[in-house]
């Protein structure tokens, strides 16, 4: 009955994120997620990467528009979502493309 309890659980939370960051949450669901992030660091973490992952995504289908539709970027985006639930945060994933050899080096 997560209905009647105030903290909800980390799988509540990520089942909540997608109608979060649509802001379509009813505000006593809103109340009970910012209470549950407040509290817990790993949640407030998996939002982030989250945020940067859908936005990454929006970014992506924004190069797709603009260039030959006839290369869908969808194998790329499963790459990422998949890299991300592996890895954990998009930082560390992006951090890897810092680690390429620089030119010369
Ligand atoms: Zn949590």
């Amino acid at each position: 009955m997560s209905g009647l309890n105030p903290i909800l659980t980390c799988r509540e939370v990520i089942d909540l994120l997608a109608d979060d960051l649509d802001h379509s949450l009813p505000v006593s669901v809103e109340l009970k997620l910012k209470l549950h992030l407040f509290l817990c660091r790993s949640c407030r973490r998996f939002r982030r990467t989250y945020r940067k992952t859908v936005g990454i995504v929006h970014a992506l289908r924004g190069v797709e528009d603009r260039f030959d539709p006839g290369i869908l970027p969808e194998e790329l985006v499963r790459r990422i979502m998949m890299r991300r639930q592996s890895v954990g945060t998009v930082s560390d994933t992006l951090g890897g493309l810092d680690n390429e050899p620089a030119a010369g080096a």
